[in-house]
């Protein structure tokens, strides 16, 4: 299924790219809650953390691994919140699993 983000993966739709590698891209947020707002997209179609097979395992690790280097590269020093919302019930509401990185304000939203 094409969803939003795979079309801009895909180069179909435009988005600000901070980041790619084979992988995962992350894109800033078009509507951002907080003054850095990015999310982090892995290329592979996953629906959401109810979609993940064992053979996800890996990329999960590594999506983890990469978001602390990301949110230092967009100077979050002093913190960020990640956010991963899973389902209607959940927020979610485009269906192709991303990691909000949010930072840089007193007050952060739970998006
Ligand atoms: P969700 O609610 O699914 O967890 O988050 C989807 C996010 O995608 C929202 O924060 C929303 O602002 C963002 N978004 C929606 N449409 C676009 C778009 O066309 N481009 C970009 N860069 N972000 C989008």
């Amino acid at each position: 299924m094409s969803t939003l983000f795979s079309k801009i993966i895909d180069g179909e739709l435009d988005a600000e790219f901070i980041y790619q590698d084979e992988h995962l891209v992350v894109i800033k947020d078009i509507y951002p809650k907080a003054p850095v707002h990015v999310l982090m997209i892995p290329r592979k179609p996953i629906i959401n953390l109810d979609d993940l097979n064992q053979e996800d395992e890996a990329l999960m690790g590594y999506m983890m691994m990469k978001v602390p280097q990301i949110a230092a590269s967009l100077g979050l020093e002093s913190g960020y919140r990640t956010i991963i919302n899973t389902g209607k019930g959940g927020g979610q509401e485009v269906f192709h699993l991303h990691i909000h990185i949010l930072g840089g304000g007193t007050s952060l939203p739970f998006v």
